[in-house]
């Protein structure tokens, strides 16, 4: 009796709030929850994943259609993260296919076979091993060939050796000459097992830390873990991770975007001989499917990755850790608006394991939940070994003359530095020459014509550059409004205190690093592997710098602009600026040389950086706490943002007053609708802005009011025109 034929809800990604019926191939015995399927979907082919088998649609049957295919046999999705996806689609609100699709690597997702592809590899033969390099001197490429794989025994994949810029024909004469040769397998070979690191003898503090995380092995439990920076969080991360392992439980750490780089993953990767899963944006699309698979078939043991690694199959998690917490890579601040920070307590809650968030400087969120006793508080207080925390200074710019943003002062202390030979660390985030350019005889500014935003000069190549939308123009000859030929840059950003620093310093090398210095990939481990060498004495950068580094030799750290941090309109500005002056002093003295931190200002007397330099970061904090209880900010009461935009003035407005006027008779008294207004920049990349804020003093409140007021809101349909977003848990206002 077909008519009893089960039917399937298939959740199929696009702007879709609801799944979609569809009658079973009878051929097929069984569809899984969680398995891919391939439906048609109006004129297109869509892939969908099957969400629930139920006997009855609201549609006749002769409505619905068959599926096409059913694509995999096991749940793509094991039960754990279709479980994760779901509260997550609820929780932010977002379309349950969307949430699907972002959990799965992009070739999934396209439809491939979660499985290895066969790889052609590359090793010395044994007449191959017997070769010297030297002898192959006037033949450059087979050298290189020759010594990669020499140092990579276990043999190099046909991508590998691409990456190293050797070609098919170089291949192929050494596989004439018997050199090498060549086998498939699936997996990537594991590297020959190395000597194991040691761990190091913990103190007292880090063995009560560790005891605290590992005595909860086995059961759900959220730990802050609140080390000053240099206290030896890591270590403690290593040693309970060794701990996990060695009760057969698998490990997943999350670390920020620019963290993530191959010294960070080599310090885990020196300490365990277990294998090791790296997921990240920079790798292509075959690494992360095969790194994924690796997960899901417990071949990892552990599993390293930004922020959607939170979304890895890990068959027996039994331990997370985030690494800096407070850091904004952990939401993700486009389409599916998640915190990878938060859903890692929602896995750790559904895994029964212990979750820990470390940083030296915990987001506001996180310490009211340790204040509250949602979150078990722990504490690193010392730096390890024999460092000792910075010493703070602060550089009154008031009657100061700046020279390409240096104080005397500053200009001073940099040299009594090199002249000891320490590292100098210079921090300014702005990437580019000049953000400004201006003509000083009519006041015109180079502005972006998309944005409302100056174009940032920047130097080899000299262009203007907009970093809001990518707009880039030639610098003008002269001034475009009154013919002035001489147009000034204004302001300082890394490449002129590069220039400048090498002109004042010019026995010293100088690096910069920042998002345009390391654009080719390897180029920013190349960059830190001639600091950690000791090569370059004077460190610019931006943010890229500021985190995570170890630089025992750098004992000076110069903080250029801080002011803007401190007046912005931003609620979460002087959060952030307390985060990165923390993070960026504690690149100081990390060895056995004191670190002093100069920070440059023109509002010295200022209540936050007098807290966080004389009390520290944790007295800061509480400081910006107490304002937001006055304002009734987060995390004092919750928000939620709805964002429009559109190309005229007008309809981004009249979206948002809509779902208003929609939201209004919904709010009970709980919830406070504040806006439309333009956001803080109003026009970006051709596009007007605003915003419209919703808070409530508890998320209950907050959360039901959305789910009564999306539904109405399929009408207010964003158009290709006016596109409109909600953002739960806003973690700025941009
Ligand atoms: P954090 O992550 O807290 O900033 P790290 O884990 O990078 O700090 O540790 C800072 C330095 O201290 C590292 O060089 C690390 O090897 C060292 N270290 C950590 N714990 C100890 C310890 N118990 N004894 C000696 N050195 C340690
Ligand atoms: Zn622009
Ligand atoms: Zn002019």
């Amino acid at each position: 009796m077909t008519h009893t034929a089960p039917i399937l809800k298939i959740a199929l990604p696009g702007p879709f709030r609801q799944t979609f019926d569809y009658l079973i191939n009878d051929l097929e015995p069984d569809y899984p929850i969680g398995a891919r399927v391939q439906v048609s979907f109006g004129r297109k082919t869509l892939i969908g994943i099957v969400c629930a088998r139920v006997g009855k649609s609201s549609l006749k049957r002769e409505q619905l259609k068959a599926i096409q295919k059913l694509l995999d046999h096991k749940p793509i999705l094991t039960p754990d993260i279709f479980k994760l996806c779901n509260w997550a689609s609820d929780y932010y609100h977002h379309p349950l296919g969307e949430v699907f699709a972002a959990a799965l690597p992009t070739l999934l997702r396209q439809g491939e076979a979660p499985e290895l592809r066969q790889t052609r590899f590359w090793k010395l033969t044994a007449s191959g091993l017997l070769q010297e390099a030297k002898t192959l001197s006037s033949a450059r490429r087979q050298q290189a060939l020759l010594l990669l794989l020499q140092a990579n025994p276990a043999g190099l994949s046909e991508d590998t050796l691409r990456e190293h810029e050797i070609t098919r024909q170089t291949i192929h004469t050494l596989a004439n000459k018997q050199w090498i040769n060549s086998f498939e397998t699936t997996c990537l070979p594991t590297p020959a097992s190395r000597a194991e690191e040691k761990p190091l003898t913990l103190n007292l503090e880090q063995q009560q830390v560790l005891s605290a995380i590992t005595e909860s092995l086995g059961t759900f439990k959220p730990f802050l873990l609140e080390g000053i920076t240099g206290s030896g969080k890591t270590e403690v991360y290593l040693q309970a991770i060794a701990l996990c392992l060695q009760q057969g439980l698998r490990a997943l750490v999350l670390i920020p975007e620019i963290s993530l780089t191959p010294q960070t993953v080599d310090r885990f990767k020196q300490r365990f001989n277990n294998a090791t899963a790296v997921l990240h944006s920079g790798m292509n699309d075959r690494e992360r499917l095969e790194a994924w698979i690796m997960a899901k078939n417990g071949e990892a043991d552990i599993i390293i990755g930004t922020r959607s690694a939170i979304f890895t199959p890990i068959p027996n998690l039994g331990l997370i850790i985030i690494d800096e917490e407070h850091d904004a890579s952990f939401k993700q601040q486009d389409g599916f608006r998640y915190s990878a920070r938060d859903l890692a307590i929602v896995r750790a809650q559904a895994a029964a394991c212990p979750v820990v968030l470390g940083t030296a400087t915990p987001s506001l969120t996180t310490l009211f939940n340790a204040d509250r006793r949602r979150y078990h508080h722990l504490a690193l207080t010392q730096r390890a070994g024999h460092a000792l925390p910075p010493s703070y200074h602060l550089i009154d710019l008031r009657r100061q003359k700046l020279q390409h943003g240096l104080s005397e002062p500053l200009l001073h202390e940099i040299q009594q530095a090199l002249i000891r030979g320490h590292q100098v660390l210079l921090f300014i985030n702005r990437r580019g020459y000049a953000p400004l350019l201006l003509c000083h005889v009519c006041g015109w500014t180079g502005r972006c014509e998309h944005c409302d935003a100056n174009l940032t000069l920047h130097q080899a190549p000299t262009y203007l550059i907009c970093h809001h939308c990518g707009h880039t123009e030639r610098v003008p000859a002269h001034c475009a409004s009154c013919q002035n030929p001489h147009l000034v840059a204004v302001g300082i950003a890394t490449e002129r205190l590069e220039q400048a620093l090498k002109e004042y310093f010019p026995d010293n090398d100088v690096i910069r690093i920042d998002r345009d210095s390391t654009r080719r990939k390897g180029s920013l481990d190349n960059l830190l592997q001639k600091i950690h060498q000791g090569k370059s004495q004077i460190l610019i950068g931006t943010q890229m710098l500021a985190k995570g580094h170890h630089f025992p030799r750098v004992s000076l750290v110069g903080i250029l602009d801080t002011d803007s941090g401190l007046f912005s309109s931003d609620f979460s500005a002087s959060e952030r600026l307390g985060q990165l002056i923390t993070q960026v002093a504690g690149r100081a003295g990390r060895g056995s040389i004191k670190g002093n931190v100069y920070i440059q200002t023109y509002h010295p007397d200022h209540p936050l950086l007098q807290a966080l330099i004389h009390y520290g970061y944790p007295t800061f904090a509480r400081q910006i706490l107490e304002e937001r209880l006055v304002a009734q900010l987060p995390p004092f009461n919750c928000l939620a943002l709805f964002r429009a935009e559109s190309p005229t003035l007008e309809q981004g407005m009249e979206i948002l007053e809509k779902i208003k006027q929609a939201g209004l008779p919904l709010t009970d008294n709980a919830v406070q609708i504040l806006g439309p207004i333009p956001a803080p920049m109003q026009k970006r990349a051709k596009n007007y802005r605003y915003q419209l804020l919703c808070r409530a003093a508890h998320r209950p409140q907050l959360q039901q009011w959305l789910s009564k007021l999306l539904p109405l809101l399929q009408h207010v349909k964003p158009s290709k025109q006016v596109k409109w977003s909600l953002d739960v848990d806003p973690i700025d206002m941009f």
